[in-house]
This record gives structure tokens, C-alpha cells and sequence, in this order.
């Protein structure tokens, strides 16, 4: 799955509060979000020059930055405006957007008390990034890594620091040729993918676990709305890893992933046919370019 490439020599980022040239911005290598990991992020989509789940981007984001205890200066309007300004001043019709917010480098300490709480806000164009393998599905492989329990990291928020076992995740797997890592959770359940959330269909009943080591998914909840709008059971349970070779489908859901089928885990090729799979595919495409939260 090809990485997002960025060109930062052109167009605009929101930071702190000013359209700026993205040119131009840099970061402090002593900021506390780099060291101490204080940075908490989303990432959304635009389509056909209309963010898809704005409000619902910035809510996470800026309950992932109270949960990992900064407090952002500006507010949920202030930020759905800045957004919607960055994607205007660069006339996006289909990109990627990328607001984070960080302690910058005004005091050294573990806590970050001290250091100003920065936010910022990038938009690139970006057409789909999964177009290719999504007709095919992915090929994934169950990790060595686990997400946490909520006692051992903020497993709620979008924070930076869950990316650094998701990254080696993904990188093994795809070191073994594989396309992505599924982790499990810390009672050995399944959990997610790196980037994304995992829902496997068992005699025609959806199944996907409870968010509780791991982050809940914008997408997540509007594919579960979709398919009980289609009268389609899901089911939000504890999936055993044993289940993977019993399922009759698997796909993953993310922003940047929209809806992705499962072709193989571990080796193990699923059913060629994927009648929920893929009418999923499809509502979740009609839904983002249809107007509306
Ligand atoms: N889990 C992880 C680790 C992710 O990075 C993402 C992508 N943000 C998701 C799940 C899916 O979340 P969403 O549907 O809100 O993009």
C-alpha cells in the first residue's frame, strides 16, 4: 500500500491561528511532542471539496488532546474553520488533511508543563491512495505486536505515541510481503490493523470488536450505520483469533483505507466471493460524496 507522498514546496498550512506558506514551516527539535511524544493528530478526506465527518475529526481531535492533558486555544468552530480555510485556499477538490496539535520546545521537562500547545493544519490534493488494491483486497498477517490496555497508554486517542508499535507492525509485515499487520488486544483478542479497524462477516452477521484498546474509528461507526441502515446484524464482540480461519469475509475501515477487503491473513485465502464486502465498498463511496455530516 503506497505511503502518502507529500510536496511541501507548495501551498498553504493553517498555523497556529495564520495561513502560511507550507514552505516555510519548520519545527524546533527540542519541542516536547517530539522527545515526550505529546502530539495528538487526525487525518481526514475531502471530496469534491467537502471534508467528509468534519465536526466529528475535530471532536476526537480535541478529546485526544484533553486525554493526553493539552489544552488546545482554540475552539471546535474555530477549528472546523481553519480546516475548511486551508482546503478553500488551495481549491482541493479530493485530498488529505492533516491537523495536529503538539508541545512545542519552551520547556524540557517529562510532563511538557510549560511548553505552549501549537496547532496546525496541512491539505493536500490526493486522489484514493488504496484504489489499486482495494478491487484485489489486502494480504495481511497477524502481528507480534499487541495494541495496550487502557491502563498502559491513552488508547482513545489519535496521540502519535500508538504509531511508533503500529509502524513496526507494518513494516514487519511488509518486510514478509505482506500488505498490513492485524494486532491483537492485551486479553489476546483481536483488535485492528495499523491504520485502520477490522470487521470479519461470520454466517452473514458482521463482527468487530469493542474499541477499548484502540481507537474507535470515524469510519468505523458510519460503516456499522451503513450496514444496520441495510438491515445487515453486526455484532460487537471479542473476536478469537481462531475465528480468522472460520470468517467468510474480512475487511478493514479507516479514513485514508475507506472500506478494504481482506484477500488473505497469514497465507489463508478467504472466499473469493464478497457480497457484504463489497455492497460496503459501494455505500461507503456513494456516502462520502453525498452531502452532508
Ligand atoms: N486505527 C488506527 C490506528 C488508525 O490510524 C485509524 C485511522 N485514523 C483508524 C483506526 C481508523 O480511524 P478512522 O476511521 O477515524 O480514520
Amino acid at each position: 500500500m503506497s505511503a502518502l507522498q507529500i510536496d511541501t514546496s507548495r501551498g498553504v498550512a493553517w498555523i497556529d491561528g495564520e495561513l502560511r506558506p507550507l514552505a516555510g514551516a519548520s519545527l524546533h527539535f527540542l519541542s516536547h511532542g517530539l522527545a515526550n511524544a505529546s502530539c495528538v493528530f487526525e487525518g481526514l478526506r475531502v471530496y469534491d471539496g467537502r471534508v467528509f465527518r468534519l465536526r466529528a475529526h475535530c471532536e476526537r481531535l480535541l478529546e485526544s488532546a484533553a486525554i493526553v492533558g493539552m489544552a488546545v486555544r482554540w475552539s471546535l468552530s474555530k477549528i472546523v474553520a481553519a480546516i475548511e480555510a486551508v482546503v478553500a485556499a488551495q481549491r482541493i477538490g479530493d485530498g488529505y488533511v492533516r491537523p495536529v496539535v503538539w508541545r512545542g520546545h519552551e520547556a524540557l521537562g517529562i510532563s511538557g508543563r510549560g511548553a505552549r500547545v501549537h496547532l496546525a493544519v496541512a491539505a493536500l490534493p490526493v486522489g484514493d491512495p488504496y484504489a489499486e488494491v482495494r478491487a484485489a483486497g489486502v494480504r495481511v498477517a497477524l502481528s507480534r505486536w499487541r495494541r495496550p490496555a487502557p491502563d498502559v497508554a491513552p488508547v482513545r486517542a489519535k496521540a502519535a505515541a500508538s504509531y511508533l508499535v503500529g509502524g513496526l507492525a507494518l513494516a514487519e509485515a511488509q518486510a514478509a510481503g505482506f500488505d498490513d499487520a492485524l494486532l491483537l488486544g492485551p486479553s489476546g483478542g483481536l483488535a485492528e490493523a495499523t491504520g485502520a479497524n477490522l470487521f470479519v462477516v461470520r454466517a452473514g452477521r458482521l463482527v468487530t470488536p469493542p474499541p477499548d484498546c484502540f481507537l474507535d474509528g470515524v469510519t468505523r461507526r458510519e460503516v456499522i450505520a451503513l450496514a444496520s441502515a441495510r438491515g445487515l446484524a453486526v455484532d460487537v464482540r471479542r473476536i478469537d483469533p481462531r475465528e480468522l480461519g472460520e470468517c467468510d469475509e474480512a475487511f478493514l475501515t479507516g479514513t485514508a483505507a475507506e472500506v478494504l477487503p481482506i484477500r488473505a491473513i497469514d497465507g489463508r485465502a478467504l472466499p473469493a466471493a464478497r457480497p457484504i464486502g463489497d455492497a460496503l465498498v459501494a455505500a461507503y463511496r456513494e456516502r462520502v460524496r453525498r452531502a452532508g455530516e
